[in-house]
């Protein structure tokens, strides 16, 4: 349970005076819900009013506080023109101007013959200065109210920037004083001040510079929240490490009937890959090992061998996959080799319903089903196993440490766990997505793939790539067209692609395809089986089609619209071809003109096609906030960090965190006890659990 000093944190935001519901929504829009989510909220600029010069003296373009005597008012002849106040300092004149404003107001702040404090930008019209709608009219006696120097923050359409800064200001009023988290070392080697301080600051910059994400209180709070993650992540760890391990020796049958069955020779890669996880499964500790490899570099037989271990040993073995398709296919893929070697593998989706899902599951209880590959309904309460020893997560970004976790925790006792991740991640995110797991990296694609021949042509010349399919589709080759995603609307995307199916209909005939999210699973599945048959020519698809199909027949991916994709997501979408031995191609359709990043993606993705190259290069053009993708993607989503800025901060938090677990793994002892607080400011309250259940 939250402690009781977080309550006013968290709290909605309604609860701050003067935000209404309304107003709640467009805050909701650029920050959150809660409280805690206007504290979190920092300005990204700054005004700066202390500029007090004399009228004569005041440059144009800049903001300046003025105190000046009012002369006249001058009221608009129609109504187009501007309400001015006329005023004056002894070096000069200056005119107020005011759009649709009511006069009897403008009379009252603005009294001819009263002398005034204005705050604004200064604008030159018709030869002469003049302000429009200062943000400040004061009396003398108010002008310490103009707050000299005032943040700037993030806005969304609606939301009136002083609205925001005092809904801001509020929240910092309620600010609790929360127990130190950090030790005396931490603190005087940053020189940060406490919590509560840091963000009163970051919230009060007096200069640009306190805008750096590395000036010093805005370094202490990204340091909390990567603290929060990095231990969150190392309690988990130690929790699965605790629990011992059974050691996995397997005899090694299955796994060489497997290698004699395949058609082709495992690369090195694989090789080092199944013997590291081999080595894993073999020793008492349990594993937690990452499988990154690009698309097409052959996770799933290596994934196979860790499953087949676990089958030698009398056990079970489970792989679950993020989609229905990815899963399904999956399950394709395994089942030829399970039958070969006599092995009982089955599917469990969501459409399993019924008498046959009660059979499926009460086979899985009793272990007649050695090898059971699912999607999310694997992790369905009810879902019981004889003996799973090994856990294998085909990621693909979908998945978080919860999920790796309640499958995990289907064993009864230590399950082995293996995650595939088809994205290849810098680094730098590994460490916030995974913290220490062992990894294991595929960086070597089987041979006899060709290179894929990548162009980007503007969507002006779209009727010849269309005649090059025609050409190409006489000849027997297949093609995915994809669609791009339309801004958040699953719906709007939909009609495009449909647009694009119906068009390439007119062409092609009945020999086009159309797959899209909001199909029904048996719909999808007629089309994807359509399309492997080969009884399609061209698919059209939204983006459903990057999780991972397997034709190895396509060998063309047309993508339109691809400015609007990351670099990511065209990397995975063009490593849906090239996995036969045609020769592939990739054409990148874009919209002219191209933004300056638009251009350079595109140039990265037609200059390399490997994936560990062109994820630095997407965190280098995007950082990795941005990260096309990253918010379905359950990697973690910083508010304050900025694992590109603060990767040596990450680096200390790791350390941190695993030196504080060491002393204190229960989080008992008084830095503990604010530790916990810690975790629960920034909701990482699943991780918690971990701490009590023991
Ligand atoms: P990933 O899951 O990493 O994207 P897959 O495991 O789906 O890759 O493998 C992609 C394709 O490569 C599959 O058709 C698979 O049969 C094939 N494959 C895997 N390993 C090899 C290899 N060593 N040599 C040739 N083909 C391979
Ligand atoms: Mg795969």
């Amino acid at each position: 349970m939250r402690p009781e000093v977080l309550f006013p944190l968290f709290k909605p935001v309604t609860s701050i005076p003067g935000v209404g519901p309304r107003m709640a929504k467009l805050v909701e829009k650029v920050a959150g819900d809660k409280v805690v989510d206007l504290c979190w909220h920092l300005p990204t600029g700054l005004i700066d009013r202390r500029f007090s010069p004399k009228v004569a003296e005041a440059p144009v373009g800049q903001v300046v506080t003025l105190t000046l005597q009012v002369d006249r008012h001058e009221k608009p002849g129609n109504q187009r023109s501007p309400y001015r106040v006329l005023c004056s300092d002894d070096t000069g004149f200056i005119a107020l101007i005011f759009f649709s404003a009511r006069d009897d107001y403008l009379r009252r702040i603005l009294p001819e013959g009263a002398t005034r404090v204005v705050s604004g930008t200064i604008e030159e019209f018709n030869g002469g200065r003049q302000m429009s709608h200062p943000d400040y009219v004061v009396s003398p006696e108010e002008k310490a109210s103009i707050q000299i120097v005032e943040p700037v923050y993030p806005l969304t359409a609606g939301l009136s920037p002083k609205i925001l800064t005092k809904a801001v200001r509020s929240a910092l009023t309620v600010l609790p004083s929360l127990p130190e988290w950090l030790d005396r070392a931490t603190l005087s080697r940053g020189g940060w001040s406490a919590w509560s301080d840091a963000l009163r600051t970051a919230h009060s910059p007096e200069a640009i510079t306190d805008l750096d994400p590395n000036a010093r209180a805005r370094q202490r709070l990204a340091y909390d929240e990567l603290l929060a993650n990095q231990l969150a992540l190392a309690l988990v760890r130690t929790r699965m490490r605790r629990a011992k391990g059974r050691p996995l020796k397997g005899t090694g049958d299955l796994c060489a009937s497997l290698v004699a069955l395949l058609p082709y020779q495992l690369t090195g890669a694989q090789k080092t890959a199944i013997a590291e996880i081999l080595a894993d499964l073999g020793s008492a500790d349990r594993m937690l090992r990452l499988l990154q490899g690009d698309v097409g570099s052959g996770k799933t037989i290596v994934a196979l061998h860790a499953m087949l271990t676990a089958v030698e040993e009398g056990a079970q073995a489970a792989l679950l996959a993020p989609t229905e398709i990815l899963a399904r296919q999956h399950y394709e893929t395994i089942r030829p080799f399970a039958d070969a070697l006599g092995i009982q593998v089955r599917l469990l989706t969501g459409r399993d319903k019924g008498k046959a899902r009660e059979a499926l599951l009460a086979d899985l209880a009793s272990g007649v089903v050695q090898l059971i590959v699912g999607t999310h309904a694997l992790l369905q309460e009810d879902v019981a196993y004889n003996d799973l020893a090994v856990a294998v997560i085909d990621e693909q970004h979908r998945f978080g440490v919860h999920q790796r976790l309640t499958l995990s925790a289907k064993g009864g006792g230590p399950v082995d766990v293996m995650v595939m991740t088809a994205t290849p991640i810098p680094r730098t995110l590994t460490l916030t997505a995974y913290g220490d797991m062992d990894v294991s990296r595929l960086t070597e694609k089987p041979p006899g793939r060709t290179p894929i021949d990548t162009r980007a042509v503007p969507a002006t010349r779209m009727d010849e790539v269309v005649a090059g399919l025609h050409r190409a589709v006489e000849n027997g080759a297949q093609a995915y067209w994809v669609c791009p995603l339309v801004e958040e609307s699953e719906v709007l995307d939909v009609a495009a692609a449909e647009q694009r199916f119906a068009a390439l209909q007119r062409q092609f005939g009945d020999r086009v395809g159309l797959l899209h999210g909001r199909m029904k699973p048996a719909e999808k599945d007629a089309v994807m089986a359509r399309f492997s048959a080969g009884a399609l020519s061209i698919l059209v698809a939204t983006t459903v089609i990057e999780v991972g199909v397997d034709v190895p027949n396509a060998s063309i991916m047309v993508i339109e619209h691809a400015e609007r994709f990351g670099l990511a997501q065209l990397h995975q979408l063009r490593g849906r071809v090239g996995r036969g031995s045609t020769r592939s191609s990739c054409i990148l359709l874009y919209g002219s003109p191209l933004s300056e990043t638009a251009q350079q993606r595109l140039k990265v993705i037609r200059d390399t096609d490997d994936g560990f190259v062109i994820a630095e290069e997407d965190l280098r053009l995007r950082g990795a906030g941005e990260l096309l993708g990253t918010r379905q993607s359950g990697l973690p989503q910083f508010r304050l960090a900025d694992v590109e800025m603060h990767g040596d901060l990450l680096r200390l938090a790791r350390e941190d965190a695993t030196a504080i677990l060491k002393d204190d793994p229960a989080l008992n002892s008084r830095r503990g006890e604010a530790l916990r607080v810690l975790l629960y400011l920034f909701e990482r309250d699943a991780a918690i659990r971990y701490l009590t259940s023991g």
